[in-house]
């Protein structure tokens, strides 16, 4: 048997179609739509899940799919029971789950979230899954720090909590707001692909500016109004005041006033040197 080296055919984070899908993986004319277009399929070894996201109500899906930290909860099809095949089948793959997200109905384009892994499962009908995301050969730029992560969760207990998973993790919303404004931090400018070339390509935190009490039960996220990149060090400092964060425009004024202070006491400083002292092996 031969045994191929195992690449995994989506990007994270980027967005597909269900045509290119059937596209990139070569699936043949007479395998397509049927359960491709109402949640979740299988095709020679994987799976595939296609789920809507916090459109419940417009899709008539009774059990919202959500994100809980960078986990999704998700629920199969009205009526899905455990021991079901196609339940089964993504409870133990043979191969990969590829799980692609979108917004609305009306949208063709899903987000690749990544291979799925079952955290846990309920015997419910609907059967409900908890996908995580930790396939070591793909990257997840969303995924917080735990430093942050967990100072924002000893804040204002269930509400914090939501506020950061559902807001500041959701990939949907963090791609819209990178798509407007970029990757570059609102507060200090800091780009982390200028600094640290490829390695730093496309990654910055996304910090969620609406304060607690504006947050309600029927909060709708908008990703350009209520979110801002911003880089690690300047999300923990707008954190750093609680319950309610900085705003950026407080921030910015902390750090430029600093900026200021320090450039008048302290001498030039050099680039570390490589060379400064002989090296011994
Ligand atoms: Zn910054
Ligand atoms: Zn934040």
């Amino acid at each position: 048997m031969i045994v191929k080296e195992e690449r995994l055919s989506f990007v994270v984070g980027e967005f597909y179609s269900r045509k290119d899908v059937y596209q990139i993986m070569s699936v043949p004319e007479g395998k397509r739509g049927g359960n491709w277009d109402t949640g979740y399929s299988r095709f020679n070894n994987d799976c595939y899940v296609f789920a809507n996201i916090g459109a419940s109500g417009r899709t008539g899906h009774d059990y919202p799919n959500r994100f809980d930290g960078n986990d999704l909860v998700w629920y199969a099809k009205n009526g899905s029971k455990l021991s079901h095949n196609s339940i089964q089948s993504l409870l133990n793959p043979t191969g990969k789950v590829y799980i692609f997200v979108r917004e609305s109905n009306d949208n063709p384009n899903f987000l690749y979230l990544g291979n799925g892994k079952v955290k846990s499962f309920r015997d419910t009908s609907p059967v409900n899954i908890v996908w995580q995301f930790t396939d070591p050969r793909e990257s997840h730029p969303e995924i917080l720090t735990e430093e942050v992560s967990e100072s924002e969760k000893l804040v204002e207990g269930a509400i914090k909590q939501v506020f950061v998973n559902i807001y500041e993790r959701n990939p949907l919303a963090r791609k819209r707001c990178i798509e407007h404004y970029g990757v570059v931090c609102s507060v200090c400018e800091f780009n982390f692909a200028d600094h640290y070339g490829e390695i730093g390509e496309g990654f910055i935190h996304v910090h969620h500016l609406k304060s607690l009490r504006e947050i309600g039960k029927e909060y709708e996220i908008n990703p350009i109004k209520d979110l801002k990149p911003v880089c690690p060090n300047c999300h923990a400092m707008l954190h750093k005041r609680k319950p309610e964060p900085y705003s950026i425009e407080e921030l910015r004024g902390i750090l430029w006033s600093q900026k200021k202070v320090t450039r008048k006491v302290s001498v030039k400083s050099n680039p570390p040197s490589i060379a400064a002292k002989p090296m011994r092996e």
